[in-house]
């Protein structure tokens, strides 16, 4: 199984038992916070995250039709970049630290 902030199971086949465990997961995410009958946008191609689709409308399009392409790739870039991002702020502390060290 996959890490919770690892995106790589939506490139795995949708014929997987493992997409569609993944895939309820991120709807359930997705939905976590609101009440059942608001709507989110739906990542879904056709939808192209600009329609918003009540919690089984999202599952049902993404169990049926699978994630846009550019969504995946999106996804993926984005947790590149915060990784990137991590490890700059992970340096900066490392220096901080070394600086206080020193001072005393
Ligand atoms: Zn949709």
């Amino acid at each position: 199984m996959a890490h919770d902030d690892d995106y790589s199971w939506m490139l795995l086949s949708r014929s997987t038992d493992e997409w569609e465990a993944w895939l309820d997961k991120f709807v359930d995410n997705m939905f976590e916070d609101m009440y059942t009958s608001e709507k989110a946008l739906c990542p879904y191609s056709k939808c192209c995250g600009v329609a918003y689709k009540s919690k089984s409308e999202v599952h049902f399009h993404l169990l049926s039709k699978g994630f846009d392409e550019n969504f995946v790739k999106e996804k993926h870039s984005s947790i590149q970049s915060w990784d990137n991002d991590m490890d700059v702020h992970v340096g900066v502390i490392m220096q901080q630290l070394v600086a206080i060290l020193c001072l005393h």
